[in-house]
């Protein structure tokens, strides 16, 4: 079965995490500066604060952001739960704008629309790979004095008018998840330009706590002060020592995820029925994910057909995603439901996520690519079941 999304690990990681697990301080210890340096000076940014998962990140920039009971934080339903849920961890209500129908982005004009007096923040998820339109984000969040948090789980790499993804923000979220870009196995990471929010998350992650264990070490005290509610949201050095391995990687294996973006984009741009996603000129896509819209209109198969038929010929499909206000929890706690984000909910039931990692073979690509196609094109329904019969 070929995956839609795998790590990458090779002699280099594993030497870099034996070597901390056999040394003296497995977690916090210098590993995770060093990793956050890495990562804030490959990207341009400032500052970087390494913590335990994307979704715990999502979490300590939502407090960095000052996210507070009844806050309401503007985000889009095309992207990963944790996205929306990281604004109730802190008691704010996530507000869902509708999306771009080209690429599936958070749409700017429909953000302006769900503005109110009690509006805090706007999420922008750079969905797939490809980073949201900044400007005009950027535009809105500082006329109504609002915080932007990028949700660059899918995006580290990207750019957009020539800068990267990390920098385009006031605050932005990495995911470290075997299926993104890089990898700590669970892990992620807050970049930001701002020193005071940096401060507040350092103190976050660890409980609230004003200095960390090896500071109270280096000053030679035991005393230490915790002054705000926190979590225990460190990453471990070992996880770290992992990180920066893989970060060296990271510019070969973004070439690899957009030429296979490339021969995707070149086989399926001539199958009527079968749409890549849009992808403006304005930016450098990082290719997460590679999604496809089907046309039902022209094909012979639906997409939980296709899905179904793909999957029995061992190519690992899935769907990237079901809108957030569509899953059970919203409906009951905040009464959303279809008609909320109709963009978002009309994509859903068309797309579907093709494999795309920096280990997939040529050989895989080219099965994804004849499969795909031959499935959606000549795949007939006989006695109302649909199936590939006789080619
Ligand atoms: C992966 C992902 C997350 C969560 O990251 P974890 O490391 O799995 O907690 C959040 N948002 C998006 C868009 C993601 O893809």
């Amino acid at each position: 079965m070929i995956p839609y999304g795998r790590q990458w690990l090779d002699e280099d990681d594993l030497a870099a995490v034996e070597a901390v697990l056999r040394s003296d301080l497995i977690t916090t210890g210098p590993k995770v500066a060093e990793f956050e340096r890495g990562l804030a000076d490959y990207l341009g940014a400032g500052e970087a604060v390494a913590v335990s998962s994307g979704t715990a990140a999502l979490h300590t920039a939502m407090y960095a952001a000052g996210i507070g009971q009844g806050d309401e934080v503007i985000l889009p339903p095309i992207t990963f739960v944790a996205t929306a849920n990281a604004v109730l961890f802190q008691g704010g209500r996530p507000v869902f704008a509708d999306v771009d129908p080209d690429t599936l982005l958070l749409s700017p004009e429909s953000v302006q629309t769900r503005i109110t007096d009690r509006t805090k923040a706007i999420v922008a998820v750079d969905y797939a790979g490809q980073p949201c339109d900044y400007d005009p984000l950027v535009e809105i969040a500082g006329r109504h004095g609002l915080i932007l948090i990028a949700d660059g789980c899918h995006a580290l790499g990207a750019e957009y008018k020539g800068r990267k993804v990390g920098t385009l923000a006031d605050l932005t979220v990495f995911s470290f998840h075997p299926v993104k870009h890089i990898t700590t196995g669970e892990g992620g990471m807050v970049l930001t330009d701002n020193p005071d929010f940096a401060e507040r998350m350092r103190r976050f992650r660890n409980h609230g706590i004003t200095a960390d264990y090896s500071r109270r070490g280096r000053q030679g005290t035991w005393f230490y002060e915790m002054v705000d509610i926190g979590y225990n949201y460190r990453i471990t050095d070992f996880q770290c020592a992992l990180g920066i391995s893989q970060l060296r990687k990271l510019p070969g294996w973004l070439e690899r995820r957009r030429a296979i973006a490339g021969c995707y984009d070149d086989h399926f741009r001539d199958i009527p029925g079968v749409e890549p996603l849009g992808v403006r000129p304005d930016v450098l896509h990082a290719y997460h994910l590679y999604v496809i819209r089907l046309d039902p209109e022209l094909l012979q198969i639906d997409r939980s057909e296709l899905f179904s038929a793909l999957h029995q010929a061992g190519i690992g499909v899935n769907v990237h995603y079901i809108p957030v206000h569509l899953h059970p929890f919203y409906r009951q706690r905040f009464g959303t439901g279809p008609g909320l984000c109709p963009v978002a909910e009309a994509a859903y039931e068309r797309i579907i996520t093709l494999p795309v990692f920096p280990c997939m073979s040529d050989m895989d690509v080219q099965d994804v690519i004849i499969a795909t196609e031959r499935l959606s094109t000549t795949m007939v329904r006989i006695d109302g079941k649909a199936g590939f019969y006789g080619v």
